[in-house]
């Protein structure tokens, strides 16, 4: 995101949306989800970012989630539960404000107030309904919502962070339960 240099001479009391150093409230309306890409692996003892257990990556002969901070692999160390990992959500939002369009990043916690489950709920429902993921991203679409956003704490991170989430309709109900109901209504 590049700073508005030019409307910077023109009012140079007022900062650049992407230089928000302290949580800002804003009021805004979804215009998009990335649906494609919802959630990440952590491992769910110590919730660190897990590599994928699929091939090609830095661990390819593992089939098993590796956890490089708890010791869970392949050669010995067993993960005593059934599975050392779990999925969170972390997702693309494209909100519009007053000014423009910014695309901000959401994590687990501001996610679930959004879904009304947890990643690994909306994973398990998306199994049997394939395309939950595009119907959440069209039942999120237009809704307004009071975000509360903060500059990344990774300098390396591109996205301004939801820190916190409120819709704002009346009657608003999480993704999970509007697509228990559109799929219920069509028999599936
Ligand atoms: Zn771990």
């Amino acid at each position: 995101m590049n700073p508005d240099t030019s409307n910077n001479q023109t009012n140079p009391t007022k900062r650049p949306f992407a230089e928000i150093d302290k949580p800002a409230t804003i009021n805004c309306m979804v215009v998009a989800i990335d649906h494609s890409n919802l959630y990440y692996t952590v491992c769910s003892v110590c919730e660190k970012t897990l590599s994928d257990p699929s091939p090609n990556t830095h661990f390819p002969n593992s089939s098993l989630p590796f956890c490089k901070y708890c010791n869970f692999n392949n050669n010995g160390f067993f993960n005593p539960a059934p599975s050392g990992s779990k999925r969170l959500f972390r997702v693309l939002i494209s909100i519009a404000t007053d000014k423009k369009v910014v695309v901000v990043i959401m994590f687990d916690r501001a996610a679930r107030v959004l879904f009304g489950c947890s990643a690994d709920e909306f994973f398990d429902f998306a199994k049997t309904h394939p395309f939950a993921a595009a119907a959440a991203g069209r039942a999120l679409e237009g809704e307004m919502l009071k975000v509360t956003l903060s500059q990344p704490k990774n300098g390396n991170a591109r996205h301004l962070r939801v820190v916190s989430v409120l819709p704002l309709r009346t009657g608003f109900q999480p993704v999970i339960e509007t697509l228990r109901e559109l799929y219920r209504a069509k028999g599936e």
